[in-house]
């Protein structure tokens, strides 16, 4: 008898009737003879609506209690879709994610796994029960508090369970067909991708491909668990990521020279302006911001004045640590040293992807020829090995990203990419 994991993110879940219909897979999949542990997401936008009640009553909520208040959207909906497989005839029970054991670090609001003890789900399994559990959350090794792994975490706990219960395959239902070469929001002409490896994944997905996390696809490769996205909406084959290509009909699936076009919205700029061009100077600047726990993305130093001897720091984070990051550098600027601070919420970022460019020239050259076609200016850029990252204002974004995913040959000649459901929030 195989072992699956199955996710279904909040789309998937948004109402009653979302529920009952995911609660039937379920159930096809237990009855084709599997054991079944299911990670179930918050309701639709619930994980939304609950920030957005906690603001009004605090201004930047945060810590322990936040954390206790968003882990309420998954124990609703882990109960209620028990509760309607309960009522097909089948036998489910539902765990939190401490319940579960889901151990985490005690970073609140973006903890990590640091292990997973799954007992209660064993003992579920073997006693013939459908398995579900709360994603996004786990408990605190050491102060035994209600963490959550920050947003989208629902993907990493399906990955992680999938490791420790040593499933055969992780399965990710969304409202798409699968990954993209582009977000089907934002492209109509994206192509599903049959398979894809862990590192093109890896790239997308930190360079803003919400449908799978970062931290999921980390996971997923260091332990060497498929996964496999897929709609829960439709029947269709999805996407597979793992490191071995998959087969069809007796061919392998090649490796994409591109594997897409990512865009992320989600982050501001941070310019520091008139840093004394001396040894220490950057060092001090991003002291101060790792020791306020903000994670950068993209970092980039002008060249200094020679008159002045002072230059420009420029970096981006998410939008969400900008505030504190302001407050970090303000606190520390008598020991930094700079003139002013210039913070600039309206950027973009578009990422290109694919391992095939580190073999094929002439990919930069015709990622900024698009761009320059369509009258989009580059203010950042940064790139990887098989990544190429360019920011520019947030409202040139959609435009970007099309021609871009146009200038690669990536555009689908048959129908358009179909979107089920989701606000895209
Ligand atoms: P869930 O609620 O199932 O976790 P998410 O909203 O987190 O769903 O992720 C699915 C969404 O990811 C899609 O609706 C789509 O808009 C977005 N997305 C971004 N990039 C891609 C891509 N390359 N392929 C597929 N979907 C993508
Ligand atoms: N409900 C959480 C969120 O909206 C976690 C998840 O859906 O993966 O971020
Ligand atoms: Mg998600």
């Amino acid at each position: 008898m195989g072992l699956v994991v199955q996710k279904y993110g909040g789309s998937s879940v948004a109402d009653a009737e979302g529920i009952k219909r995911v609660a039937k897979r379920i159930v096809e999949a237990k009855k084709n003879g599997n054991q079944v542990v299911v990670v179930v997401s918050a309701m639709g936008d619930t994980t939304d609506e609950l920030i957005d009640l906690a603001e009004q009553v605090s201004p930047m909520p945060s810590g322990r209690e936040f954390d206790m208040l968003l882990t309420a959207g998954e124990r609703i909906s882990m109960a209620l879709l028990a509760m309607a497989i309960k009522n097909l005839g089948h036998s489910a029970q539902s765990f939190t994610g401490s319940q579960a054991g889901v151990i985490t670090d005690s970073v609140h609001n973006k903890a990590r796994i640091i292990d997973v003890t799954p007992g209660r789900i064993r003992t579920a399994l073997d006693e013939g029960n459908i398995a579900i559990v709360a994603g996004f959350q786990g408990v605190s090794q050491d102060k035994k508090d209600i963490t959550t792994l920050g947003r989208g975490g629902s993907d990493t706990t399906a990955v992680a369970l999938a490791a420790a219960l040593d499933a055969e395959v992780c399965e990710i239902y969304t409202d798409v067909d699968g990954v993209f070469t582009a977000d089907p929001r934002v492209v109509k002409k994206a192509r599903k991708i049959d398979w894809i490896s862990f590192e093109d994944m890896l790239e997308l997905a930190s360079s803003g491909s919400k449908v799978l996390l970062h931290r999921c696809v980390e996971y997923a490769r260091r332990y060497n668990i498929p996964i496999h996205v897929r709609s829960s909406f439709s029947g269709l084959q999805g996407t597979w990521v793992s490191s071995e290509s998959i087969e069809q009909g007796d061919q392998k699936v090649e490796q994409a020279i591109i594997s897409g076009v990512a865009h992320d919205t989600s982050e501001a700029k941070i310019t520091v302006v008139g840093v004394p061009d001396k040894p220490g100077e950057a060092a001090a600047i991003f002291r101060t911001i790792a020791n306020a726990e903000i994670n950068l993305d993209m970092v980039v130093q002008n060249v200094s004045a020679a008159s002045t001897g002072l230059t420009d720091i420029s970096f981006t984070l998410p939008k969400t640590e900008g505030r504190k990051a302001i407050d970090a550098l303000e606190r520390n600027r008598p020991g930094i040293g700079f003139d002013s601070l210039r913070y600039d919420d309206q950027i973009g970022k578009i990422s290109l992807v694919g391992a095939g460019m580190k073999t094929n020239p002439g990919v930069t050259a015709t990622f900024f020829e698009a761009l320059s076609d369509a009258g989009v200016n580059i203010e950042l850029i940064s790139t990887s090995e098989i990544r190429i990252s360019v920011v520019t204002r947030a409202d040139d974004v959609p435009e970007a990203v099309r021609v871009v995913h146009t200038a690669f040959g990536l555009d689908s000649d048959s129908a358009e990419a179909v979107v089920y459901g989701g606000t895209g929030r």
